[in-house]
């Protein structure tokens, strides 16, 4: 049997995200439960070598670009083995990263070819960056993404908007990142397991174009071509160099293109960030069983929107999000 990682809506995947770890460095609110978190046991989780190989049956499936996050990929201590493994295959790899110990890692991720960054900051403000984080890395991470740049990394960063917490720094930040040549992307609150989401904290992209639009006005800001599967819509700003981005996964999501599949730090396939359906691959590697029949199911299983959430009231329904894991356990 061949890995088919074409779905029933005629949707090739063939980007991979892989979550290295569900530990972090940073306690994000949005993003992590907020209390009793339980951290998988490091024997739960796909090792190096049970990573790269289960990797390798995707690439040659089809495969070709591969994001590694978490948690915090950076925090896995065989983070060197994963992507000098990785470097060995035919694919772009990429990394969300928080970028707290950056700083520690350019030539790995240089040496690597792990070029392409995305990396989070939702605040220019330290003391609001501790409040959001729980942690005092402001100026680290913010020194991290300007290194990153000045060194040639493909950077974009990206911020969670929520109302009340950060929601008055969207021109700042446009600013702030316009003038570096940083692509900026602004995410909508996302609901998960335990992480007290409400409709009412999230900013849409049309609250956020409205801000622009007041600020800039409408006719001056550019509305870019949509790319291939892309999972923001793109807008310019008068004369800045780079673009900034939306991604609206709440109020206009981009299924249609999907191209991505997830795999966790304890090697369970998901088809969609939303779903709660997972495929145990590590289970089957490790009693020595093929793992594709498991994966073409779950591919087959893909539903057209949002892991079968179409409406805004499926999606508003908070009982759907508590069966799903935290952000944090499945890797943004
Ligand atoms: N630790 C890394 C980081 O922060 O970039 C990688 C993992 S993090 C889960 C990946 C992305 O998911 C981050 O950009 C983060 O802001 C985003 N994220 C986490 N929880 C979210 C939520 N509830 N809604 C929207 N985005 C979220
Ligand atoms: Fe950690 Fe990233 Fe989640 Fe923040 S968003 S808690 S940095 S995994």
């Amino acid at each position: 049997m061949k890995m088919n990682l074409k779905d029933t809506h005629n949707r090739t995947h063939n980007y991979l995200r892989i979550s290295l770890t569900d530990k972090c460095n940073l306690r994000c609110s949005y993003c992590m439960p907020h209390e009793n978190m339980q951290f998988t046991p490091t024997a739960q989780q796909m090792n190096a070598t049970e990573l790269l190989a289960i990797t390798r049956h995707f690439v040659e499936a089809g495969v070709d670009k591969i994001r590694l996050t978490g948690g915090e990929p950076l925090v896995r201590k065989d983070i060197d083995v994963i992507l000098k493994g990785l470097a060995q295959l035919p694919v772009r790899l990429a990394m969300t990263t928080n970028a707290v110990t950056l700083h520690k890692h350019f030539n790995l991720l240089e040496e690597t070819g792990c070029t392409r960054l995305n990396i989070s900051l939702d605040t220019l403000n330290k003391k609001r960056f501790f409040e959001i984080t729980r942690r005092n890395n402001f100026e680290q991470v913010l020194a991290n993404i300007l290194e990153a740049k000045k060194r040639g990394f493909e950077i974009k960063v990206n911020t969670v908007l929520i109302k009340g917490t950060n929601d008055d720094e969207v021109l700042s930040l446009l600013k702030f990142f316009a003038k570096e040549e940083i692509p900026l992307r602004f995410i909508e609150f996302m609901p998960f397991k335990d992480n007290k989401w409400d409709m009412s904290k999230m900013v849409s992209e049309e609250e956020i174009l409205e801000q622009v639009y007041h600020e800039y006005g409408k006719a001056k800001t550019e509305t870019l071509a949509v790319a291939d599967h892309a999972t923001a819509r793109e807008y310019k700003l008068p004369k800045a160099k780079v673009s900034f981005g939306v991604i609206s996964s709440v109020t206009n999501p981009f299924c249609g293109s999907c191209n991505r599949l997830r795999l966790t730090s304890d090697g369970k396939l998901k088809n969609c960030l939303f779903s709660n359906n997972e495929a145990d691959l590590l289970k089957l590697f490790r009693a020595g069983e093929t793992i594709t029949p498991a994966v073409n199911l779950l591919v087959a299983k893909k539903h057209a929107v949002r892991a079968g959430m179409v409406s805004a009231e499926l999606f508003e329904n908070k009982d759907t999000h508590q069966q799903n894991r935290s952000m944090v356990r499945i890797g943004g």
